[in-house]
């Protein structure tokens, strides 16, 4: 099936496609959204498609839903190659792929149990993005301990 196919299945006229999830995630990526599917909204969610020639994506459909900056944060963490189509009347208004931001803030715990974020001080958790082998390692602000993207995926502000 073409991918313009599986976008026309069922066209939402307001709201956000989660395009391009890797397979099998998009139910992680509703949680760290915090969608249970009690809020009301319409919520379409296809899992392990066919993308292209030999890969498979998930795609979630959420009608009436914005997505703010953390939002975005968190399915970049979860699904870093995810695009994000923005629907208003029926049209696709904004087309972009999420990024791992440099500076993620107040979307990931530290694993550090003694670290002050993790306090009752009202901190926010603060990390910086580094470069690790072929892969990349978050910061921690306040303690400096480091966490891989695994690591980092399982810490996220449910
Ligand atoms: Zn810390």
């Amino acid at each position: 099936m073409s991918e313009d196919k599986v976008l026309k299945i069922n066209k939402i006229g307001d709201g956000i496609v989660i395009d391009h999830i890797s397979p099998g995630v998009s139910l992680d990526v509703l949680e760290v959204l915090k969608i249970t599917g009690k809020e009301g909204m319409t919520v379409s969610l296809l899992m392990n498609v066919q993308s292209g020639k030999v890969g498979t994506k998930d795609i979630i459909k959420i009608e009436k839903k914005k997505l703010a900056k953390k939002d975005l944060d968190k399915i970049s963490l979860v699904s870093p190659n995810a695009t994000i189509n923005v629907i208003s009347n029926y049209e696709i208004r904004e087309k972009f792929t999420v990024e791992i931001p440099q500076i993620v803030t107040g979307v990931i715990r530290c694993s550090n149990q003694n670290c002050v974020t993790n306090s009752k001080e009202p901190v926010q958790t603060l990390f910086q993005k580094e470069k690790s082998g072929d892969g990349e390692v978050f910061r921690c602000h306040y303690c400096d301990r480091t966490m891989s993207l695994p690591e980092v995926r399982k810490s996220i502000i449910r």
